[in-house]
């Protein structure tokens, strides 16, 4: 149910606007229209959305709301709000609120039966799903992994027994360092897809065992530049149907090629596995 009293597109709404996540081009019109029509909006940093509302001929004034001044800002768009501003949300890229400030103002919102509406649009860890050739019927958004190697290990210890696929947000200064601990902690045969600057010029989308992963970006410097993400399959044999890495990735191989069905009947006799619970999971049928 609605908790809001007002309906979206009535005065005083919060726009929750996705942005590109790199290729300008992936702007979608109604996020332009709303920048355009909004009384103000805010962001993380001025310079950086200005740039993107020039391309676009966008004039609207913008505030500065961002993770260090979310708890200060909020009350005054929240006050803004109530007396028929519309405002709209971004970040500097991708979904506010995925890995981004935003939640403050919208739960806020939520409080006060303001509408909050969103505009959706790109986001790195639904391109990089949309493309990683594993299950997306079931996933989990982890986000960015601890910096400090201990916290990011346990971190991964609690996350290992876990059926879904994992999705992780990675910089380039810790990439490395990452991999080396997904293979540590979940195992160096675990089927995963990596994706660099997604959208971009010199956009990389890499499918493998996370140890061809981490061997991918050791062995190339061009690979330790940029934005990560990275989707790692969840554990075969915490899943219902019990399916390991290797029957996972020669079923797929094979479905490819041929029939599902016997795609299935195949990858279970080479690894000796159950080819109706292949069969399904090829299908996607839990
Ligand atoms: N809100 C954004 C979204 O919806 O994807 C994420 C913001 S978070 C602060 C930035 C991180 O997102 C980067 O460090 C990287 O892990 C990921 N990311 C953003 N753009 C990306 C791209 N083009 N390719 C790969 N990863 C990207």
């Amino acid at each position: 149910m609605n908790a809001q009293n007002k309906k979206p597109d009535s005065p005083g709404t919060l726009y929750v606007v996705a942005t590109p996540i790199g290729n300008l081009g992936d702007i979608s019109a109604r996020a332009i229209e709303t920048l355009k029509k909004v009384d103000v909006i805010a962001c993380e940093d001025t310079r950086h959305s200005r740039r993107l509302l020039q391309a676009y001929g966008i004039d609207t004034p913008l505030v500065s709301h961002h993770q260090h001044n979310e708890h200060q800002s909020a009350p005054e768009l929240i006050r803004q709000l109530h007396t028929g501003a519309n405002i709209a949300i971004v970040s500097d890229a991708g979904t506010p609120l995925i890995s981004d400030p935003g939640f403050t103002l919208v739960r806020q919102a939520h409080a006060e039966k303001i509408p909050v509406s969103p505009i959706p649009g790109p986001s790195a860890a639904t391109a990089l799903l949309s493309v990683s050739g594993l299950p997306t019927d079931d996933f989990r958004f982890v986000g960015f992994l601890p910096a400090k190697p201990s916290q990011r290990k346990k971190r991964l210890a609690a996350l290992k027994e876990s059926p879904s696929t994992l999705v992780f947000y990675e910089s380039a200064h810790r990439i490395g360092d990452s991999l080396h601990s997904l293979v540590e902690v979940l195992g160096a045969d675990r089927l995963a897809t990596l994706g660099r600057e997604l959208t971009k010029t010199f956009e990389t989308v890499y499918h493998g065992t996370l140890a061809q992963l981490r061997d991918f970006v050791a062995a190339d410097t061009n690979q330790h530049k940029g934005e990560f993400v990275i989707a790692v399959a969840g554990n075969p044999s915490s899943s219902p149907q019990g399916i390991t890495a290797e029957q996972q990735k020669l079923a797929a191989l094979l479905a490819g090629e041929l029939p599902p069905k016997k795609a299935a009947k195949l990858a279970a006799a080479h690894h000796n596995g159950d080819a109706r619970a292949i069969y399904r999971w090829l299908t996607r049928k839990t």
